[in-house]
């Protein structure tokens, strides 16, 4: 497995570099999201780990750049990208390749912790994942360690957006299972206050997701607010 992959077009954020600062086959993570692109198995943890060393990160990341040009680095991977305990150890490596900005998809779980919220200065754009309103919703989606409650989650995410000076754009996973609270959620993203949303469905026979269609009409719900679908444009990612 490599730890830098493409470039690719990311719907998300354009023509990207990809970086799983995990890089595990199966999965870690701290969540077992119903929908997971990676399967239901993988390792859960809730700690932090070294997983790759930053130097290996480097070498690859440089050896696609000194040959491509591309509009951000993804930190997105196989788990949750905050589980890696030398994430700013590789932000830094790579800082010193490119001037391009950093993004990173989270699933928001770790962003209370006080080593995470330092490192979120190492990134310009944050893509915070949120599927539910509730608790109850929370476990029935995204079926997290249970130490991780959906309260603490939704304060942290609302601590970021407010000290965060970078873009933190809130992104919605809508499959079956939830497209019934799409009112709620969008409410609560609209109080939450994102600068961007992101909605999402599943694209893997396992998990019906949306259509085109149901997906769009969804966007109403948001209106006012700066959104994005994942059928707005043509996406060919990992
Ligand atoms: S947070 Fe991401 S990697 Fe983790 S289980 Fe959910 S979809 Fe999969």
């Amino acid at each position: 497995m490599k730890t830098v992959y493409g470039p690719y077009r990311s719907w998300r954020l354009g023509y990207a570099l990809g970086v799983d600062p995990i890089c595990r086959q199966p999965k870690v993570c701290n969540l077992k999201c119903v929908y997971c692109r990676l399967g239901c198995g993988g390792i859960m943890v809730t700690e932090r780990g070294r997983f790759v060393d930053e130097d290996r990160v480097k070498e690859e990341a440089k050896e696609i750049l000194d040959k491509e040009k591309v509009d951000v680095l993804e930190f997105r991977g196989t788990g949750e990208p905050f589980l890696a305990k030398n994430l700013h150890e590789i932000v830094r490596a790579l800082r010193g390749l490119t001037d391009v900005p950093f993004g990173i998809v989270t699933n928001g779980t770790m962003l209370g912790r006080d080593d995470v919220r330092k490192e979120l200065k190492d990134f310009d754009v944050i893509v915070v994942k949120l599927d539910a309103v509730d608790e109850d919703g929370f476990r029935r989606t995204n079926r997290p360690h249970h130490s991780i409650t959906f309260e603490r989650t939704l304060a942290a995410i609302r601590d970021t957006i407010a000290e965060s000076k970078g873009d933190v754009i809130i992104q919605v996973m809508f499959y079956k299972g939830n497209v019934a609270l799409a009112d709620r959620i969008s409410e609560l993203v609209r109080d939450i206050g994102p600068s961007k949303v992101f909605l999402s469905t599943p694209q893997c026979p396992e998990i019906p997701g949306l259509s085109k269609k149901e997906l769009t009409d969804l966007v109403e719900l948001f209106s006012g607010m700066d959104v994005r679908t994942i059928y707005t444009e043509c996406a060919k990612e990992r």
